[in-house]
């Protein structure tokens, strides 16, 4: 018989052989455009900090005076003393940021999204997911008990299909990402609204990767669609999710939405009540990126350049990409040992480009992922473009 070990080991060996087994790089600078990793200097190009806040002067500045004022550490969880006055101002910021009654803080965006469908959903519910949702929202749908259904990836009139075939339900809950994390596309709210509504059911919208890079001020997905005429409030878009870990180069996330559904999260929601709130320090940084997003439309104008030069040179290089206008720009290769290939010939050349690999992706659509951040130097893009320039005759299907 097999020992624990063993067994670990062999599933281990089976992953080294499909080569999906993942390592971690150590850092050893702080996030930004120019890394070091473990030990060489490195131009990057996949991380999620596409505002350039993680290493912010103001940001870190905000942390330092909240570590003097607030101490390191929240003490407790919200509901017994853990809540401090820069959670208290940080939730009343965001809920005017997002045009909602109220919102809520949150440890992380993972937590966030177990929390509300967990707390929301039950076995007499149903609850329809964009197929290329964020694993945690998938996660939380599956873990909630509800009648678990996925609809084809921005596709409306699937979900309406499936919408119009449901039984009795008591609630009927339609989630979907904002800008989805691996193509970078964007939801097409208004038209999810209308067939939500039509059907009497609910709607999420995590914009974990929306929020702050798109929309004037920095308003995410949601802001986009209003600039071209939607009208978008918490009565027909009832929870929206959004996260610290991306745009405001920090971590943890919020919830959004009227005032019965934050207090229901407050009263029921247990991945909200059992932990400790983030550091009060963390949450005067967040306040401080909140601030940058809204008035800084320069880094996003910026990366809106850097985002059609790229398109338009993987043009030119009969490269597939994903229909994005986002920072997260995906460049299919489709076989994973070429995908990861394509990535170590990138780092040769000193720019850390990650491959993204199934599961994280359907199978036959290994990728590279390039985000870009509104801090890569002209200098520093035009590398990427040369180094893209030199290799992609190997990333061909065929060769
Ligand atoms: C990153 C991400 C999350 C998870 O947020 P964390 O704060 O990192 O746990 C959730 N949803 C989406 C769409 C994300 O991209």
């Amino acid at each position: 018989m097999k020992s624990f070990r063993q067994e670990l080991q062999s599933a281990l060996d089976e992953r080294k052989r499909s080569a999906l087994f993942r390592q971690r790089r150590t850092l050893f600078s702080p996030q930004g455009t120019e890394v070091i990793l473990d030990g060489e200097h490195v131009t990057s190009f996949c991380s999620n900090d596409y505002l350039g806040l993680a290493d912010h002067p103001d940001v870190v500045t905000a942390f330092h005076e909240g570590l003097d004022k607030f101490g390191a550490g929240s003490g407790a969880s919200h509901l017994v003393s853990g809540h401090l006055v820069p959670h208290e101002a940080l939730e009343q910021e965001l809920a005017e940021f997002t045009y909602r009654s109220r919102a809520l803080v949150f440890s992380s965006g993972y937590m966030a999204n177990v929390g509300v469908l967990t707390t929301l959903l039950n076995n007499n519910d149903v609850v329809l997911e964009d197929r290329l949702n964020h694993a945690s929202l998938l996660d939380g749908g599956l873990f909630s008990g509800a009648r678990f259904k996925r609809f084809a990836h921005l596709d409306t009139a699937d979900l309406e299909k499936k919408l119009s075939s449901l039984q009795d339900a008591r609630r009927k809950l339609v989630v979907a990402d904002g800008v989805f994390s691996m193509d970078g596309d964007i939801a097409p709210v208004p038209e999810l609204i209308r067939v939500t509504n039509e059907h009497d059911g609910l709607l999420m919208i995590d914009d974990a990767h929306g929020i702050g890079v798109l929309g004037r001020n920095g308003g995410g997905t949601i802001a986009h669609w209003q600039e071209q005429g939607a009208h978008i409030d918490e009565d027909n878009l009832q929870i929206l999710i959004g996260t610290f870990g991306k745009s405001f180069g920090a971590s943890g996330a919020f919830v959004a939405g009227s005032e019965e559904l934050i207090e229901t999260l407050i009263q029921f929601c247990r991945p909200y009540i059992y932990t400790t709130a983030i550091s009060p320090a963390q949450a005067e940084a967040i306040r401080t990126s909140l601030k940058i997003i809204q008035k800084d439309n320069w880094r996003r104008q910026y990366l809106a350049q850097l985002i059609s030069r790229f398109r338009a040179h993987c043009d030119d290089l009969g490269l597939t990409t994903m229909a994005s206008s986002t920072p997260i720009q995906a460049v299919v290769i489709g076989d994973v040992s070429k995908t990861v290939q394509a990535s170590e010939q990138l780092m040769q050349e000193g720019v850390f480009v990650s491959a993204i690999r199934p599961p994280t992706v359907p199978a036959g659509t290994a990728r590279l992922r390039v985000t870009f951040s509104a801090l890569h130097t002209e200098t520093q893009f035009q590398k990427l473009l040369d180094v893209f320039e030199k290799y992609a005759h190997s990333w061909g299907k065929e060769s």
